[in-house]
């Protein structure tokens, strides 16, 4: 691929819109395979099941035994690695591979990862999902003494830490880099002889082993492995690293003080209904969850609808928990990116309109219920009800299968300032006259333990990573109003493929 660049200067106003919209967030799917013959055709086919985990942009990269193979593009994986086998082009028996998702306004390829870089230990490629809270301070220090960045992403410091380390093999190396970095992580990592994971000391980002045949994969989610045919072996300890070769796989403790607290919003929205999370179906957890809403917060209405896909499993659980009928009133066009990833509020709003329509068949006449996961700022909920309004429901009824969202997320998730949350500004009688709903009505933080059967403990440290709700969050957020896009050492790089 052909790729032209150019540099922005950072008061132009095409590259900074919106500080809040322009930073860079991302969330992502990763997945390694080592010890596979045509690895790269098993980690696109793994990538391909992730891809509801960003699809802004995807690469891969492998090695064969001599040389280290790289490619990224912008855009989806089906788009970029079809057509011929990618281990034609990406050879070896040990491959990695991501795909991104951020609502920064320009997805320049140079934050596509996998990252590679030629270290004096030989050659690594690195993809990460998640986010480093401290990744501003540290990329601070290291510019300072010398390190020189080539992009806007967090994810780079790891790589510099690990340049910079002096004392041991590779994985003292490693260890040592991670121990300095905190946040929301899962890095898949590969060098010519092994293929890494860590995760974070929380567990907060999802990474999971598995295996086929003989080789061993490491993947966000269980989805990936049924994509390929390889079966579950464990998840990645909270704090463990795993460093996999043809000898198996070896296990550190990066963080002996390491706790299990998974982030709730893998179960709420973000984990592929059909994987499983922390021993548990994400399809039957959300289930439950519109059957607990349905408990505390029923209404009397002709017909269950969700917002889909996000909101059909909750809405089912509702349906069936009320023995109200379950219709799909709302279609949705599945050839248009999530809402989230236009930038401005303009498209946005467009977006849903691009991705939804009413089936007035269900609709008309009827008191109808809507459910989604969640409600974040409120803009898909507000278009999609004045939709079901226009195609002549009687009233309209909404429930969201999550708790009301009052805090930002600084772990890897898309979710936006305070400012920007709607149930962070408003009461719930101020949320039903803005929604212009009949009824609205959100599941409780008791509910939604109990749907992921656990019991949620007030006043206790929680059981999940769950400060979107609850604001409780589990490391000290040290450079939360620094946002690396905005570091003056940086001007800002599009490149156009
Ligand atoms: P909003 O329109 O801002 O209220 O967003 C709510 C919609 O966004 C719901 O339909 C959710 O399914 C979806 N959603 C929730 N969390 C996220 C997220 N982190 N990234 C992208 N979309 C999300």
């Amino acid at each position: 691929m052909k790729s032209r660049e150019m540099v922005m200067s950072q008061n132009n106003p095409s590259c900074v819109v919106d500080p809040d919209e322009d930073r860079i967030r991302e969330e992502c799917g990763v997945f390694g395979i080592f010890g596979m013959e045509n690895a790269a055709s098993l980690t696109a086919l793994g990538l391909h099941a992730l891809q509801h985990r960003g699809q802004e942009a995807c690469g891969i990269a492998s090695f064969d035994g001599e040389k280290f193979h790289t490619e990224r593009h912008l855009g989806l994986v089906g788009d970029n690695f079809t057509g011929s086998d990618p281990s034609e082009r990406l050879q070896g028996h040990v491959s990695i591979g991501h795909v991104r998702y951020s609502t920064a306004g320009q997805t320049t390829l140079r934050n596509v990862q996998p990252l590679f870089s030629e270290l004096s230990t030989g050659g690594f490629a690195v993809a990460h999902n998640g986010h480093l809270t401290n990744a501003y301070s540290l990329r601070e220090r290291l510019v300072e003494s010398g390190a020189i960045f080539q992009c806007t992403s967090d994810t780079e410091v790891l790589i510099h830490l690990i340049a910079r380390a002096r004392a041991g093999d590779f994985m003292d190396r490693f260890l040592g880099a991670i121990r300095q970095i905190d946040g929301g992580y899962a890095f898949v990592c590969m060098t010519s002889e092994l293929l890494i994971g860590a995760r974070d000391r929380f567990g907060i980002r999802p990474l999971l082993i598995g295996r086929i045949g003989d080789s061993y994969i490491l993947a966000s989610e269980t989805c990936a492995f049924d994509m390929v045919g390889a079966e579950f072996i464990r998840e990645v300890e909270p704090g463990e690293v795993v460093a996999i070769n043809a000898a198996g796989i070896r296990s550190f403790k990066a963080f002996p003080d390491a706790r299990s607290r998974p982030c709730v919003f893998e179960f709420v929205y973000f984990a592929r209904p059909d994987s499983i999370v922390g021993g548990k179906s994400v399809y039957e957890v959300r289930k439950r969850m519109g059957q607990r809403l349905a408990q505390e917060s029923p209404a009397d209405v002709d017909v269950i609808i969700p917002v889909p896909d996000s909101g059909v499993p909750a809405a089912l659980g509702f349906s069936q928990e009320l023995g109200i009928p379950f219709e799909l009133g709302i279609i949705r066009n599945h050839y248009v990116g999530r809402t989230f990833i236009q930038p401005t509020q303009q498209i946005r709003d467009m977006g849903v309109r691009l991705k939804h329509s009413a089936n007035r068949s269900m609709i008309e006449g009827k008191r109808v219920l809507l459910v989604d996961d969640s409600i974040v700022r409120g803009t898909t909920s507000t278009k999609i009800v004045r939709m079901v309004k226009a195609a002549g429901a009687k009233e309209v009824h909404f429930r969201s299968a999550s708790p009301p969202i009052k805090f930002p997320d600084h772990y890897g998730i898309d979710m936006p300032t305070k400012e920007k949350l709607i149930a962070a500004n408003y009461s719930l009688d101020a949320m039903t006259e803005m929604l212009e709903v009949d009824s609205l009505g959100f599941l409780s933080i008791e509910g939604l333990y109990w749907a992921m059967g656990e019991e949620y403990r007030e006043g206790e440290m929680p059981q999940y990573t769950d400060h979107c709700f609850t604001g409780e969050y589990p490391t000290p957020l040290i450079d939360r109003d620094r946002q690396l896009g905005t570091s003056k050492q940086l001007s800002f790089l599009v490149e156009v493929a």
